[in-house]
Protein backbone atom coordinates (compact mmCIF):
# COMPACT_ATOMS: atom_id res chain seq x y z
CA UNK A 1 0.00 0.00 0.00
CA UNK A 2 1.42 3.59 -1.19
CA UNK A 3 1.77 5.64 2.21
CA UNK A 4 -0.01 8.72 2.82
CA UNK A 5 2.64 11.58 3.59
CA UNK A 6 0.34 14.12 5.54
CA UNK A 7 0.28 13.21 8.81
CA UNK A 8 2.45 10.05 11.18
CA UNK A 9 0.86 7.83 13.67
CA UNK A 10 3.45 6.73 16.41
CA UNK A 11 3.16 3.18 18.41
CA UNK A 12 4.94 3.01 21.17
CA UNK A 13 5.83 -0.76 21.60
CA UNK A 14 7.30 -1.07 25.47
CA UNK A 15 3.67 0.50 26.22
CA UNK A 16 1.95 -1.83 24.77
CA UNK A 17 4.17 -4.33 26.29
CA UNK A 18 3.90 -2.25 30.16
CA UNK A 19 -0.45 -2.36 29.50
CA UNK A 20 -0.17 -6.20 29.16
CA UNK A 21 2.09 -6.71 32.31
CA UNK A 22 -0.40 -3.99 34.05
CA UNK A 23 -2.95 -6.67 32.80
CA UNK A 24 -1.87 -9.42 33.98
CA UNK A 25 -2.16 -9.06 37.75
CA UNK A 26 -5.62 -9.46 36.99
CA UNK A 27 -4.92 -12.14 35.15
CA UNK A 28 -5.90 -15.90 37.44
CA UNK A 29 -2.83 -18.36 37.94
CA UNK A 30 -2.38 -20.68 35.20
CA UNK A 31 -4.57 -18.68 32.91
CA UNK A 32 -3.22 -17.60 29.08
CA UNK A 33 -3.03 -14.99 27.66
CA UNK A 34 -4.77 -14.53 24.09
CA UNK A 35 -3.70 -11.19 22.51
CA UNK A 36 -6.23 -9.86 20.16
CA UNK A 37 -4.97 -8.07 16.81
CA UNK A 38 -7.73 -7.83 14.75
CA UNK A 39 -8.36 -4.44 12.53
CA UNK A 40 -4.92 -4.35 12.75
CA UNK A 41 -4.50 -4.20 16.03
CA UNK A 42 -7.21 -1.65 16.80
CA UNK A 43 -5.08 0.43 14.13
CA UNK A 44 -1.72 -0.04 16.03
CA UNK A 45 -0.22 -2.46 13.23
CA UNK A 46 -1.12 -6.11 13.86
CA UNK A 47 2.54 -7.52 12.23
CA UNK A 48 4.67 -5.38 14.26
CA UNK A 49 2.93 -5.24 17.62
CA UNK A 50 1.89 -9.12 17.31
CA UNK A 51 5.85 -9.37 16.93
CA UNK A 52 6.76 -7.42 19.68
CA UNK A 53 3.88 -9.21 22.11
CA UNK A 54 4.36 -12.30 21.32
CA UNK A 55 6.67 -13.48 24.08
CA UNK A 56 4.41 -12.02 26.51
CA UNK A 57 1.10 -13.76 24.97
CA UNK A 58 -0.09 -16.99 24.49
CA UNK A 59 -1.87 -16.82 21.47
CA UNK A 60 -3.45 -14.38 18.88
CA UNK A 61 -6.99 -13.46 17.99
CA UNK A 62 -7.56 -11.87 14.56
CA UNK A 63 -11.11 -11.56 13.04
CA UNK A 64 -10.43 -12.55 9.06
CA UNK A 65 -8.47 -15.13 7.81
CA UNK A 66 -6.19 -12.75 5.74
CA UNK A 67 -5.17 -11.15 9.23
CA UNK A 68 -3.96 -14.68 10.22
CA UNK A 69 -2.44 -14.91 7.33
CA UNK A 70 -0.29 -11.95 6.96
CA UNK A 71 0.85 -12.95 10.43
CA UNK A 72 2.01 -16.16 9.40
CA UNK A 73 3.77 -15.20 6.35
CA UNK A 74 5.63 -12.35 9.10
CA UNK A 75 6.56 -15.47 11.14
CA UNK A 76 4.41 -15.22 13.61
CA UNK A 77 4.44 -18.59 15.12
CA UNK A 78 1.47 -19.09 18.29
CA UNK A 79 -1.76 -19.95 17.91
CA UNK A 80 -3.52 -17.55 15.75
CA UNK A 81 -7.77 -18.00 16.43
CA UNK A 82 -9.73 -16.51 13.35
CA UNK A 83 -13.14 -14.55 15.09
CA UNK A 84 -14.81 -14.63 11.46
CA UNK A 85 -17.39 -17.00 10.20
CA UNK A 86 -15.81 -19.33 7.75
CA UNK A 87 -16.45 -18.46 4.17
CA UNK A 88 -16.60 -21.35 2.45
CA UNK A 89 -14.78 -20.96 -0.69
CA UNK A 90 -11.11 -20.24 1.97
CA UNK A 91 -11.70 -22.68 3.90
CA UNK A 92 -8.63 -24.87 3.11
CA UNK A 93 -6.66 -22.00 3.65
CA UNK A 94 -6.71 -22.75 7.87
CA UNK A 95 -5.13 -25.74 7.62
CA UNK A 96 -2.36 -24.40 5.14
CA UNK A 97 -1.62 -21.53 7.46
CA UNK A 98 -2.37 -23.22 10.91
CA UNK A 99 -4.93 -21.08 11.68
CA UNK A 100 -7.82 -21.84 13.63
CA UNK A 101 -10.88 -21.32 12.98
CA UNK A 102 -14.26 -20.73 14.30
CA UNK A 103 -17.17 -23.16 14.32
CA UNK A 104 -20.25 -21.24 15.12
CA UNK A 105 -22.92 -23.23 12.86
CA UNK A 106 -23.67 -26.92 12.02
CA UNK A 107 -23.05 -26.39 8.38
CA UNK A 108 -19.38 -25.59 9.47
CA UNK A 109 -18.52 -29.07 10.29
CA UNK A 110 -19.10 -30.17 6.98
CA UNK A 111 -17.18 -27.27 5.38
CA UNK A 112 -13.97 -27.31 7.36
CA UNK A 113 -11.29 -29.89 5.48
CA UNK A 114 -9.96 -32.56 7.66
CA UNK A 115 -7.01 -31.98 9.57
CA UNK A 116 -8.50 -28.53 10.31
CA UNK A 117 -8.59 -27.25 14.11
CA UNK A 118 -11.36 -25.08 15.23
CA UNK A 119 -12.70 -23.87 18.15
CA UNK A 120 -16.47 -23.47 19.29
CA UNK A 121 -18.59 -20.08 19.44
CA UNK A 122 -21.61 -20.48 21.83
CA UNK A 123 -24.08 -17.39 22.05
CA UNK A 124 -24.35 -16.99 25.68
CA UNK A 125 -25.89 -13.57 25.85
CA UNK A 126 -23.83 -11.44 23.20
CA UNK A 127 -26.36 -11.91 20.42
CA UNK A 128 -23.90 -12.21 17.45
CA UNK A 129 -22.29 -15.46 16.10
CA UNK A 130 -22.37 -19.29 17.67
CA UNK A 131 -24.63 -21.82 18.76
CA UNK A 132 -27.11 -21.16 21.31
CA UNK A 133 -26.83 -23.08 24.25
CA UNK A 134 -29.36 -25.41 23.90
CA UNK A 135 -27.71 -26.88 21.04
CA UNK A 136 -24.72 -28.46 23.37
CA UNK A 137 -25.42 -31.66 23.07
CA UNK A 138 -26.20 -31.88 19.57
CA UNK A 139 -22.71 -30.12 18.77
CA UNK A 140 -20.84 -32.38 21.36
CA UNK A 141 -22.37 -34.87 18.78
CA UNK A 142 -20.86 -33.54 16.12
CA UNK A 143 -17.73 -32.69 17.50
CA UNK A 144 -17.45 -36.91 17.96
CA UNK A 145 -18.78 -37.22 14.38
CA UNK A 146 -16.06 -34.92 13.00
CA UNK A 147 -12.69 -36.80 14.40
CA UNK A 148 -10.61 -35.46 11.23
CA UNK A 149 -11.23 -31.96 12.69
CA UNK A 150 -9.72 -31.29 15.71
CA UNK A 151 -11.62 -29.07 18.04
CA UNK A 152 -9.22 -27.68 20.63
CA UNK A 153 -11.35 -24.67 22.44
CA UNK A 154 -14.66 -23.53 23.41
CA UNK A 155 -15.28 -19.93 23.80
CA UNK A 156 -18.44 -17.28 24.19
CA UNK A 157 -18.34 -13.49 24.16
CA UNK A 158 -19.46 -10.81 26.84
CA UNK A 159 -21.74 -8.42 25.78
CA UNK A 160 -22.07 -6.22 29.20
CA UNK A 161 -18.29 -6.41 30.60
CA UNK A 162 -17.47 -2.81 30.37
CA UNK A 163 -18.29 -1.82 33.78
CA UNK A 164 -18.18 -4.12 36.93
CA UNK A 165 -21.34 -5.74 38.62
CA UNK A 166 -23.62 -6.89 35.31
CA UNK A 167 -25.82 -9.62 36.22
CA UNK A 168 -25.89 -10.95 32.47
CA UNK A 169 -21.94 -11.39 32.60
CA UNK A 170 -22.43 -13.94 35.70
CA UNK A 171 -25.27 -15.48 33.75
CA UNK A 172 -23.00 -15.84 30.28
CA UNK A 173 -20.72 -16.70 32.98
CA UNK A 174 -22.66 -19.99 34.47
CA UNK A 175 -23.98 -21.06 30.88
CA UNK A 176 -20.22 -21.40 29.80
CA UNK A 177 -19.78 -23.46 32.98
CA UNK A 178 -22.77 -25.34 31.71
CA UNK A 179 -21.38 -26.13 28.26
CA UNK A 180 -18.04 -27.05 29.03
CA UNK A 181 -19.88 -30.19 31.30
CA UNK A 182 -21.17 -31.41 28.57
CA UNK A 183 -17.74 -31.48 26.11
CA UNK A 184 -14.25 -32.87 26.83
CA UNK A 185 -12.62 -31.36 29.84
CA UNK A 186 -9.29 -30.90 28.02
CA UNK A 187 -10.50 -28.02 25.33
CA UNK A 188 -8.93 -24.29 26.21
CA UNK A 189 -12.18 -22.50 27.42
CA UNK A 190 -12.01 -18.63 26.96
CA UNK A 191 -14.77 -15.89 27.72
CA UNK A 192 -13.09 -13.09 29.30
CA UNK A 193 -12.12 -9.62 26.84
CA UNK A 194 -10.44 -6.79 28.55
CA UNK A 195 -13.63 -5.74 30.44
CA UNK A 196 -14.03 -8.95 31.91
CA UNK A 197 -10.65 -10.29 33.03
CA UNK A 198 -10.54 -6.63 35.06
CA UNK A 199 -13.84 -5.80 36.64
CA UNK A 200 -15.38 -9.45 37.55
CA UNK A 201 -13.72 -12.05 39.33
CA UNK A 202 -15.44 -15.38 38.10
CA UNK A 203 -13.07 -18.30 37.02
CA UNK A 204 -10.80 -17.24 33.74
CA UNK A 205 -11.29 -20.85 32.94
CA UNK A 206 -7.85 -21.58 30.33
CA UNK A 207 -7.27 -17.99 28.65
CA UNK A 208 -8.72 -14.79 28.70
CA UNK A 209 -8.42 -12.57 25.25
CA UNK A 210 -6.69 -8.62 25.79
CA UNK A 211 -7.94 -5.95 23.34
CA UNK A 212 -8.35 -2.78 24.01
CA UNK A 213 -6.74 -3.16 27.40
CA UNK A 214 -3.11 -3.49 25.96
CA UNK A 215 -3.71 -0.51 23.61
CA UNK A 216 -4.25 1.61 27.07
CA UNK A 217 -7.78 2.10 27.01
CA UNK A 218 -10.39 0.26 29.42
CA UNK A 219 -13.63 -0.23 27.20
CA UNK A 220 -16.65 2.12 28.10
CA UNK A 221 -16.62 4.91 30.88
CA UNK A 222 -14.16 2.76 33.20
CA UNK A 223 -10.63 3.74 34.17
CA UNK A 224 -8.29 0.87 34.54
CA UNK A 225 -4.99 2.09 36.72
CA UNK A 226 -1.74 2.00 35.62
CA UNK A 227 -2.37 1.50 31.74
CA UNK A 228 -1.50 3.97 29.11
CA UNK A 229 -2.15 4.56 25.36
CA UNK A 230 0.23 3.78 22.94
CA UNK A 231 -0.67 5.18 20.14
CA UNK A 232 0.33 9.18 19.21
CA UNK A 233 -0.75 11.04 15.78
CA UNK A 234 1.02 14.16 14.24
CA UNK A 235 0.49 16.14 11.27
CA UNK A 236 1.60 19.59 10.22
CA UNK A 237 0.78 22.85 9.09
CA UNK A 238 0.66 23.08 5.38
CA UNK A 239 -0.67 27.08 5.23
CA UNK A 240 -1.20 29.52 7.73
CA UNK A 241 -3.04 32.49 7.01
CA UNK A 242 -3.55 36.07 8.38
CA UNK A 243 -7.65 36.88 9.11
CA UNK A 244 -9.35 39.30 10.06
CA UNK A 245 -12.29 39.38 12.62
CA UNK A 246 -15.56 37.79 11.08
CA UNK A 247 -14.01 35.92 8.40
CA UNK A 248 -15.07 32.80 7.95
CA UNK A 249 -13.75 29.53 7.70
CA UNK A 250 -14.54 26.08 6.01
CA UNK A 251 -17.93 24.91 4.44
CA UNK A 252 -21.21 26.55 5.36
CA UNK A 253 -19.08 29.49 6.43
CA UNK A 254 -20.48 28.71 9.65
CA UNK A 255 -17.43 29.87 12.14
CA UNK A 256 -15.92 33.09 12.16
CA UNK A 257 -13.16 34.79 13.66
CA UNK A 258 -13.64 36.97 16.52
CA UNK A 259 -10.64 39.05 16.03
CA UNK A 260 -7.82 39.21 13.24
CA UNK A 261 -5.57 36.54 14.13
CA UNK A 262 -4.41 33.46 12.14
CA UNK A 263 -5.74 30.53 10.69
CA UNK A 264 -3.11 27.28 9.94
CA UNK A 265 -4.59 24.53 7.66
CA UNK A 266 -3.72 20.75 8.60
CA UNK A 267 -3.98 17.82 6.01
CA UNK A 268 -6.12 15.88 7.84
CA UNK A 269 -9.93 15.30 7.52
CA UNK A 270 -12.59 12.49 8.24
CA UNK A 271 -11.11 10.26 5.05
CA UNK A 272 -7.87 9.77 7.88
CA UNK A 273 -10.52 8.98 10.60
CA UNK A 274 -10.64 12.95 12.42
CA UNK A 275 -14.66 12.47 12.83
CA UNK A 276 -16.67 15.26 11.00
CA UNK A 277 -18.58 15.36 13.89
CA UNK A 278 -15.71 16.51 16.15
CA UNK A 279 -16.33 19.94 13.89
CA UNK A 280 -16.32 22.98 17.00
CA UNK A 281 -15.15 20.84 18.99
CA UNK A 282 -11.59 19.67 18.81
CA UNK A 283 -8.32 21.05 19.88
CA UNK A 284 -4.57 20.29 19.20
CA UNK A 285 -1.39 20.77 20.32
CA UNK A 286 1.16 23.03 18.52
CA UNK A 287 4.16 24.29 20.30
CA UNK A 288 2.86 22.90 23.69
CA UNK A 289 -0.14 25.11 23.70
CA UNK A 290 -3.87 23.85 22.68
CA UNK A 291 -5.59 25.72 19.84
CA UNK A 292 -9.29 25.22 18.67
CA UNK A 293 -10.28 23.41 15.31
CA UNK A 294 -12.41 25.56 13.37
CA UNK A 295 -15.09 25.33 11.09
CA UNK A 296 -16.55 22.10 9.36
CA UNK A 297 -14.05 19.46 9.22
CA UNK A 298 -13.44 18.46 5.28
CA UNK A 299 -12.63 15.35 3.90
CA UNK A 300 -8.54 16.01 3.63
CA UNK A 301 -8.41 18.87 5.71
CA UNK A 302 -9.58 21.08 8.89
CA UNK A 303 -8.43 24.37 10.17
CA UNK A 304 -6.99 25.69 13.32
CA UNK A 305 -7.62 29.18 14.62
CA UNK A 306 -4.06 30.39 16.02
CA UNK A 307 -5.16 33.02 17.60
CA UNK A 308 -2.64 35.83 17.07
CA UNK A 309 0.45 33.32 17.38
CA UNK A 310 1.94 33.11 13.88
CA UNK A 311 3.70 29.81 13.36
CA UNK A 312 5.60 28.84 10.09
CA UNK A 313 4.34 26.40 7.54
CA UNK A 314 5.79 22.77 8.33
CA UNK A 315 5.23 23.28 12.42
CA UNK A 316 4.48 20.07 13.74
CA UNK A 317 0.90 19.90 15.19
CA UNK A 318 -0.11 16.91 17.75
CA UNK A 319 -3.42 15.59 17.01
CA UNK A 320 -3.79 12.37 19.47
CA UNK A 321 -1.61 12.51 22.18
CA UNK A 322 -2.05 12.39 26.48
CA UNK A 323 -4.07 14.49 27.63
CA UNK A 324 -6.29 14.28 24.11
CA UNK A 325 -6.65 10.57 23.44
CA UNK A 326 -8.85 8.46 21.56
CA UNK A 327 -11.19 8.21 24.62
CA UNK A 328 -11.58 12.29 24.85
CA UNK A 329 -12.49 12.31 21.46
CA UNK A 330 -14.51 9.63 21.88
CA UNK A 331 -16.53 10.95 24.50
CA UNK A 332 -17.50 14.46 22.37
CA UNK A 333 -18.54 12.30 19.35
CA UNK A 334 -20.62 9.93 21.34
CA UNK A 335 -18.86 6.95 20.01
CA UNK A 336 -15.46 4.27 22.24
CA UNK A 337 -12.28 4.50 21.64
CA UNK A 338 -12.34 1.46 19.53
CA UNK A 339 -14.00 3.04 16.47
CA UNK A 340 -11.68 6.22 16.95
CA UNK A 341 -8.47 4.36 16.48
CA UNK A 342 -9.88 2.05 14.05
CA UNK A 343 -10.88 4.76 12.15
CA UNK A 344 -7.50 6.42 11.33
CA UNK A 345 -6.51 5.49 7.67
CA UNK A 346 -4.52 2.34 7.58
CA UNK A 347 -2.78 4.62 4.61
CA UNK A 348 -1.35 6.92 7.49
CA UNK A 349 2.32 5.47 7.90
CA UNK A 350 2.68 4.08 11.80
CA UNK A 351 6.53 4.30 13.05
CA UNK A 352 7.68 2.75 16.14
CA UNK A 353 8.90 2.96 19.22
CA UNK A 354 10.13 0.53 21.81
C1 LIG B 1 -12.77 -7.80 20.01
C2 LIG B 1 -12.98 -9.02 20.78
C3 LIG B 1 -12.30 -9.23 21.99
C4 LIG B 1 -11.44 -8.17 22.65
O1 LIG B 1 -12.29 -7.27 23.34
P1 LIG B 1 -11.67 -6.03 24.16
O2 LIG B 1 -12.86 -5.37 24.74
O3 LIG B 1 -11.00 -5.17 23.14
O4 LIG B 1 -10.73 -6.58 25.15
C5 LIG B 1 -12.43 -10.45 22.60
N1 LIG B 1 -13.21 -11.42 22.07
C6 LIG B 1 -13.90 -11.24 20.92
C7 LIG B 1 -14.74 -12.37 20.40
C8 LIG B 1 -13.83 -10.03 20.25
O5 LIG B 1 -14.54 -9.86 19.12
Amino acid sequence: MIQKSNSTVSVNLSTIGSNIETLSTHVQDNVRIMGVVKADAYGHGATEVAEYIQPQVDAFAVNDIEEGIELREHGISKPILVFAVPEKRFVTEYRVHNLTATVSAIEHFDWLPAGTSYHLNFDTGMGRLGFLPEQVETVAELVDNNADLFCTGVYSHLATADTAGSERVIRQYKLVKKIRSYLNQELTIHIANTGGTVFYDFDQFSMVRLGIGMYGYAPGDSVIEGIQPALTWKSRLVQVKKIQATDAISYGAEWQAPQDGYIGVIPVGYEDGIKRNLSGNLTVLIGGKRYDVVGNITMNFCMVYLRSDQYSVGEKVELLFQGNTAKEWAQKVGTIPYEILTSINPKIPRTYIS
